[in-house]
Order: C-alpha cells, then structure tokens, then sequence
C-alpha cells in the first residue's frame, strides 16, 4: 500500500503537513509507504522540509517527497493582496527556480532519509537534481522523476533514455474534476514563464533557458507585521486591518491562550461611567456564556432614567471643548484607540467567544471591523474638516462647514457587541458631538472594552458616558429626553420602529428636530441562477447561512433556487450543513455555537398560510439551564401555501424555495419587508445585471457569500424596514452626525477686485 497525501493551497499546508506526521506516527503504521508534496514557491518550503526529513529520519521507512513548484501562484498571491497578509510565494519566478534547487540540495544531502521525487517539466530543474545526485555519489535509481502524462513528451524519452527513473501520471476517475486538473496544469505549463512554453511554444534557446536561476538571495518568510499608529497630520491611505492568519500556528496558539486567560477571570464587574463617576447600581444585570449559562461572564450597573440626566449634565459639561477642538486632534483619539484595540485583539476575541458565543473567525473579524471604523472615520473626520465645494461668485465668499449636531445616544446590539457600537459611537465623537452610550444586556463587558479604550485614547471625560441597563427601561428615557439631538440605533426592527415613533415627539423645552439613524434586520435572499457554479455556491450559501450561528443581520435565510439545480442544489447543501462543527466555540473549528436568547436568532422565514409566499415565522427559543447547541437546518419549501411546523425551525435557518425561472427568482426575493443584503450566484452577464439593477437591497453580492462587509470596501446598511440611514463604514456616514452650515461674505466693499483666473473662483 502506498499513500500520497498532495498539496494544495496555502490555507492547509501545515495541516496537511501535520496530518501525515500523525497519521505515520499512529502505532501500526510504522511501516506504511508514504510521501507529501513540498512546493519550492513558497517562502517558508525549505523550513517545512528540513523538520519533514527530520522527522522522516526517525522513522523506520522514510517517507517520499515529491519536490513541485506549485500550482497556485495567482490565488496564492491574490488572496494574501486581499488581506493584507505577506505574500506566502515567491514573487519572482527566478527565486522559485533557486529555491527548488536548495530544497534538491537538502533532499540529496539526506538521501537516505527521505526518498525524493523530482516533479517538473523544467530541464534546468531536473538536471540540476541529475547532476548534484551524481556529485553525491546517489545511484541514478536513487530517486524518481515525474510528469505528466502527455506534456513535453520527448523530455520523458531523454530522461527514459538515460535510464533515470520516470513516474508518468495522469488523473484517472470523473472526468470532469480531471479535466478541471488538466487545465490547471495547462495553464501552469503554459504561462508567460513556464519552461515548457518558452522551449516548446516559443522555441527560446536552450543555453539561455538553463543558465542558473540569477538570485543571489532568497525572501525570507514574512511575517505579519502590526501597523504603526496613525498620526492625523500625516495618515496612510486607509486599509482594512488584516484578519487574523489562522493557518499561522502563532494566531492559533495567541487565540488559544487569550480563551484561557479570558476563561480564567472571574465575574467581570461593569459599572455605568458618567464623567468622572464610575459606579455600580444596587441592581444589576448578569451576562452569561451562552455555551454555559450557568457561568456568569459579567455583572454590569443598570441604570435608569436617574442616571441619564446625569450623563446629560455630564456631556453638557464636555460638549464645548471637545466640539472645538480640531479634527485632527478628535481623530488622534480615534486612530490611539484603534491602536487600544489592535494591541488587545486576541483579548477582545476571545472575550466575544466566552460572552457572546462568537467563533474565532468572526470574533476576530468584529475587532478588526472595530479598528477599521476608527481609522476610517477618523480619516473621514479629516476630509470633511476643509467643509464641502461651493461657488463663490465675484465679491462674495460662500464657505460650507459641517459643525456638530450635539448629545447623542448610541444604543448597540449584542451580535457585534465591539464592531458595531466602535462605529456608532466614534463616528458620532470624531464629529464633535458627545455621546450617551447604552450597550447590549447580553454583552456589557465587550462593551466596557470600548470605554476603556477611548479613555486611554485621551478623550475627556463627559464626552462618552456609559450606561449599561435594560433596553426597556432606559431606552425610552434616553431618546426622549429633550436634549438629546440624534440616536443612533442598531438593533431589531420592533425596538427601531419605536425609537423611530419617540423621536419624533417634541417635549417640552426641545429646541430641535431629533435625527434618528436606526439600522435593522433583514430577510436575505440569495438567487441560485440555472448555470450558478454549485462548488462556489453552496459553501457560500452554508457560510451566509449557518456562520456564527445565522446570527449576523447580513445572513442568508432564503436561498431561491431555480428549478433545474434544486433537487442538486438541495442535496448538496444539506449534505455541508450537515458537515458543520456544532460546539462549543472555544474550539478553533466551530461555526455554529449557542445563540443568545433574544429575538436576534429569529431570523426564520417560512411560509404562513394566508400570509402569501415571504411570510415570516416567528420563534422564540427557551435557553434551557444546562445549555444547547443549535443544529443548522435546511427547510425546503415547494409549496408556498403549505405551512411549516414551528418545532422544524429551530435555528439557523435557511429556507429552501424554488423559482420557476430567473423573474419569479427575483420577485420572490423582493417579495418581503426588508431590503438588506442580496445575493446571487450565476454565469450569466445578463441575469448578474438583472441582478444588480432589479434586487431590492442595500448591499448586492454577485458569486460570493453575502455576510462579511468590509469598512472602506463594501459600505453597509439597507433601506425598507432594514434601515433609515447611510451606509456605516461609507464616504456618506458621518454626514449623518454634523449640521451644514454656509456664511456668505460681501467682499466688494473691502476693496478685492474680482480676480481674472477663473480658478480662484
Ligand atoms: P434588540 O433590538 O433586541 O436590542 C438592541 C439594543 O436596543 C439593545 O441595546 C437593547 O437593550 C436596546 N433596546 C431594547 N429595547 C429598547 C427600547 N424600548 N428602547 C431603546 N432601546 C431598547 O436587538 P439585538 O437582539 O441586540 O440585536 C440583533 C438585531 O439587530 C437583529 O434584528 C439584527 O438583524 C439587527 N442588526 C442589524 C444590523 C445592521 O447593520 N442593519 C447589524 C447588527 C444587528
């Protein structure tokens, strides 16, 4: 018996690299045949080689390595582009090719300690490892080479006719997953640097083609890098703050110990700060583990309609100065705070996984979203310091400044319990208004986190007040009131609606119109077209659905299907949700984990007799004591008149519908209260475009997952019931948050004659 495990992209090199190491280490497989793949493009292959022969050593058989130069340079170098992680390949071809070569050296160097295989259709590669063999006094039949089956035939014949030995390979098994192999490697072979080109297509000399790669070094293996603190006199462009590298064992190992310390602190204590007051009530709040409710997480203050008119006389006290001084200085706080977060972040995670049930990925993403918001708009505040463009005509100056509305309340939801409240409420400070903060009930030690950061950022104290409690019962106070000048909610659409409706009454003594920026739910449908790519779709359409437990008010929960790909379609996603980690989210590969008991994870839609084809079902779930776990759930719906049992939709939910063709697909994904995001997945140029134009929702996603948005990149917020408002982590947002303001000044009895360059106009 013999067994190859291959290589394939970057995101699972260790763990394959692991995987056989444990596997061959398993008692009674001392003596199988084995051998990996080494891919001499990336940066860090010599290293994994090195503890692979190492390792190989000890063992009674040494394992094979078949030494390739990789296949996916693109994807490898557009993926790490598109996170901001250092690029795992070598960016120059010559370094790949001098690299294969110190791996071929390390390979024969420890000849009899792993056997190696030479996969390649480069003749300088290939005798580079002939002749450094020979050097070495390695018989001829000491090692193998590979290729493929049918590519650059007449060198299988040299090197048959040399009496090397040659393994020939092709795929065997589908065809189409083999044809889909072939290209690939057509495409390798064929590229602008390919050996096989240049000789065979092109006819490039063969002196010139086997001259020794010219490199005199090689790059090392990057690693992350954390960024510098930005300095408001002189910013970066903005970028995303990279996501966590979870293939990088240092991020596993980081996260894994933050869990532990998070785990091992007692009941975090989160008392209400007003000013310079930072206390707890006699009442308070728990906020549990929803992985074990009997664990209390946090005890926080609550607070009531009492400690609002303090806060109020607090941010009274601050508004002035802060609304006066420079934006630069209001966005130094905000870019220091965001270096509070970065430097925490594994803290801050894992503080989301213990109190909010989040999985590591999006733990991790909510605190770079978090960092995002701060560094955006931080810049935004900048840009919009200098006002807006108007035209001043001869002998008038018009000048449009943008100042601050006032005090503001921000109240948060739980599902982003740092992210999202971060954005509200530096949004609202960098623009020069002071803020009343309540957070979520469920989640007020992450929230703390943010208090503590601004702190330290420098702001003054009564700018940011703190006002844990019970929606219910300090909501209404704080919108009410008559001082404060805007809200800015994220939440559920029932708790919108009535800040909507409060805000709008004017009390006594109210000298303003209350501006109301209130983002909610949605019900989001993605479209699978007829000729939609199902390997792209389906784990897009599980990870919208079913990441973090459907919990994110971007998820998925009605995927409309068109009638020729259903019945696949259908197979094939209950098949991966069914393949989903359900567990405990201090496991580093869990997804779907305990949802909170709020109206959060109601995100079921259904079908309700008389309520037409979008109906909504509603379920509340009971938190049983001991805990459980949700299990992600498929419905498929084929007749839209049929009810469903409630008892079938424990959630995440995503419904299944079937459209009879690509209009009846958009009118049912239109066909509801909400317009948040949208997705669709399919070949076609002219249905994408359908798409695009005719979806009603506020963030469109062509074949790719509809969860996820990005600061700077993908501006989110929707519109019907999802939201009044303009996009968070948009070019528009912070407008929300300031009065324009134009002075028009006669300049004509000053003396200014009108100037002739048009420009100065
Ligand atoms: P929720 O509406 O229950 O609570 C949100 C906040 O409102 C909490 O701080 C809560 O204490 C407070 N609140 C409750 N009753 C109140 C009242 N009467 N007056 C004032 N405040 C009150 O929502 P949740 O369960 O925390 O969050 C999940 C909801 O948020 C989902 O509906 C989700 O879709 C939505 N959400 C929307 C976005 C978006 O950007 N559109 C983002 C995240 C979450």
């Amino acid at each position: 018996c013999f067994v190859w495990l291959d290589m394939e992209h970057y995101e699972v090199k260790d763990l394959t690299l692991q995987l056989i190491r444990e596997l061959l280490d398993e008692p009674g497989l001392e003596d199988l045949k084995a051998g990996v793949v080494i891919q001499a493009y990336l940066k860090d292959s010599r290293n994994d080689l090195a503890d692979l022969i190492a390792w190989s050593s000890r063992r009674r058989n040494p394992i094979g390595v078949r030494l390739v130069k990789g296949a996916y340079w693109d994807y490898e170098t557009i993926i790490a582009q598109q996170n901001g992680w250092p690029v795992p390949v070598f960016e120059r071809k010559e370094e790949t090719d001098a690299n294969y070569e110190r791996c071929v050296r390390l390979l024969h160097d420890h000849h009899t300690e792993a056997s190696a295989c030479f996969a390649s259709h480069n003749l300088r590669s290939l005798a580079y490892a002939i002749a450094y063999a020979r050097s070495k006094g390695i018989p001829d039949n000491g090692f193998e080479i590979q290729m493929l089956y049918g590519m650059a035939e007449p060198v299988h014949a040299a090197i048959r006719r040399l009496g090397l030995r040659l393994r020939v390979y092709a795929p065997v098994g589908e065809l189409v997953p083999g044809m889909a192999y072939l290209v690939r490697r057509l495409l390798e072979n064929t590229s602008n640097e390919s050996f096989v080109r240049l000789r065979f297509a092109e006819g490039q000399e063969l002196e010139q083609l086997v001259r020794p790669p010219g490199v005199d070094r090689l790059t090392d293996p990057g690693v992350p890098l954390a960024r510098p603190l930005t300095l408001a006199g002189k910013p970066s462009p903005y970028e995303p703050e990279p996501l966590s590298e979870w293939r990088r064992p240092t991020a596993r190992a980081a996260m894994a110990a933050a869990i532990e310390r998070v785990d091992a602190l007692g009941v975090c204590e989160v008392p209400f700060v007003i000013g310079e007051t930072t206390m707890m009530t006699e009442t308070t709040i728990d906020s549990v583990d929803p992985t074990h409710p009997d664990r209390v997480v946090a005890r926080s203050a609550r607070c009531t309609s009492g400690h609002v008119d303090n806060a109020i006389a607090a941010a009274r006290g601050a508004q002035r100065a802060w609304a006066t001084q420079s934006a630069s200085e209001r966005a130094n706080v905000l870019f220091r705070a965001a270096e509070y977060f970065r430097t925490r972040r594994y803290d801050l995670a894992a503080l989301q996984v213990v109190e909010a049930a989040k999985p590591w990925t999006e733990a991790d993403a909510d605190v770079c979203e978090a960092i995002d918001f701060c560094e955006y708009y931080g810049r935004e505040a900048l840009r919009l310091e200098h006002g807006a463009v108007v035209q001043s005509p001869p002998g008038e100056t018009n000048r449009l400044r943008y100042q601050a509305r006032g005090i503001g309340v921000v109240i948060a939801p739980w599902n982003f319990p740092l992210a999202i409240p971060v954005g509200m409420v530096a949004a609202a400070l960098v623009t020069g208004n002071v803020v009343l903060f309540k957070p979520a009930e469920q989640t007020p030690a992450v929230a703390l986190a943010i208090v503590d950061a601004f702190k330290a950022a420098g702001l003054p104290s009564g700018a940011l007040s703190f006002l844990p409690g019970v929606g219910d019962e300090i909501g209404p106070a704080l919108v009410e009131h008559r001082d404060i000048a805007f809200v800015t909610f994220t939440g559920s659409r029932g708790v919108g609606l009535a800040i909507n409706e409060q805000a709008a009454v004017h009390r006594p003594g109210q000298r303003r119109v209350k501006k109301v920026v209130a983002e909610m739910g949605g019900k989001n449908p993605i479209i699978i077209d007829g000729d939609a790519d199902l390997d792209q779709a389906v784990p897009a359409v599980v990870q919208s659905g079913f990441g973090f437990s459907g919990q994110k008010c971007s998820a998925a929960s009605r995927v409309i299907v068109l009638g020729s790909v259903f019945d696949d379609f259908v197979g094939r996603l209950k098949g991966a949700a069914d393949e989903l980690n359900v567990g405990d989210p201090r496991e580093s590969n869990t997804t779907v984990c305990p949802v909170i008991d709020s109206e959060a994870h109601v995100r079921l839609v259904g079908v309700v007799e008389g309520a037409g084809a979008q109906g909504e079902v509603l379920v509340s779930l009971d938190v049983p004591a001991e805990g459980y776990y949700v299990r992600p759930t498929v419905v498929v719906i084929d007749d839209p008149k049929k009810p469903i049992a409630v008892e079938e939709l424990f959630g995440p939910v995503v419904c299944v519908i079937k459209a009879r063709d690509f209009d009846h697909a958009i009118e049912l994904a239109n066909d509801t209260d909400y317009a948040l995001t949208a997705g669709v997945f399919s070949r076609s140029p002219y249905n994408i475009d359908r798409a695009e134009h005719e979806l009603q929702a506020g963030n469109i996603y062509v074949n790719r997952g509809i969860t996820g948005a990005v600061v700077g990149r993908q501006p989110f917020g929707g519109f019907r019931l999802s939201g009044v408002g303009s996009k968070a982590g948009g070019p528009d947002y912070l407008l929300q948050f300031v009065e324009p303001r134009v002075t028009t000044e006669n300049t004509i009895r000053q003396g200014f004659a009108p100037s002739t360059d048009p420009e100065a106009h």
